[in-house]
């Protein structure tokens, strides 16, 4: 099975379009949340998802959107971001993402937006809380998302090493000694200083993970942005990668 791993859409509809091309044909799609929040198309992102074959779990925006999550926890942009999109959604939209779990078990793969301990808030950067994660889930893959970020997380002989994914980079699977923490990246927003869309291709029958990055016409969500008045700090970071 050809499986895309998409996350951190962030309501990007040009990112997410181009992604969904860029990965050719896939068996499913799977989407490891906060598919709204902070972009200028938070419905037409949860309909494109909701009309391919695919599993999602909810991200810590995707709860906040309806209204299932404290703002005081976000940042001012994010939270201004987030009150915006709630008023924006429209009935299936907040349906859909009313019905989405925060840990999804998939064969050998479990699916969390942030770490298996913590699934809605912990980041995955450190070794440290790596380790920990580790212990809170079966099978030898976790494919996390939150960070924005691109890495991958190797348990192997009792050591744990973490490794930054810069461009693109193919991952061997078949690895029986070792268990895995990986992240795509994000679509709609990254955050390592590479403002290309980034995502992931998992082939279960080639034992093989796949990240890949691929360029969208960042000026048209930043337009779109500015049309609905969306804070200017969140359109002017999607240049930047940061
Ligand atoms: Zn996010």
């Amino acid at each position: 099975m050809r499986i895309g791993v998409v996350s951190d859409i962030h309501s990007n509809l040009e990112a997410l379009s181009t992604v969904i091309e860029a990965m050719g044909a896939v068996d499913q799609l799977w989407c490891l949340g906060d598919i709204v929040g902070y972009g200028p198309e938070p419905n037409e992102c949860v309909s494109v998802l909701a009309g391919t074959r695919h599993l999602a779990v909810a991200g810590n925006h995707d709860r906040a959107a309806i209204g299932q999550m404290d703002l005081e926890a976000f940042n001012p942009y994010a939270a201004a971001a987030a009150r915006w999109t709630m008023g924006r959604l429209n009935v299936a939209s907040s349906e859909y993402l009313s019905s989405l779990p925060t840990t999804l078990v998939s064969g050998e793969f479990t699916l969390v937006h942030g770490s298996p301990r913590d699934p809605l808030w912990e980041y995955v950067l450190s070794v440290d809380v790596a380790r920990r994660s580790f212990d809170y889930f079966g099978g030898p893959f976790c494919l996390v998302g939150h960070t924005h970020v691109p890495s991958v997380f190797t348990l192997e002989g009792g050591r744990v090493r973490a490794e930054r994914i810069v461009g693109e980079r193919e991952l061997a699977l078949d690895q029986p000694e070792a268990r895995f923490i990986l992240n795509p990246g994000s679509v709609g927003q990254p955050r390592d200083g590479e403002p290309r869309a980034a995502f992931l291709v998992v082939d279960t029958e080639r034992r093989s993970a796949c990240w890949q990055r691929v360029a969208y016409p960042i000026e048209r969500t930043q337009e779109r942005m500015r049309q609905v008045g969306l804070p200017e700090r969140l359109v002017e970071r999607l240049a930047h990668g940061l």
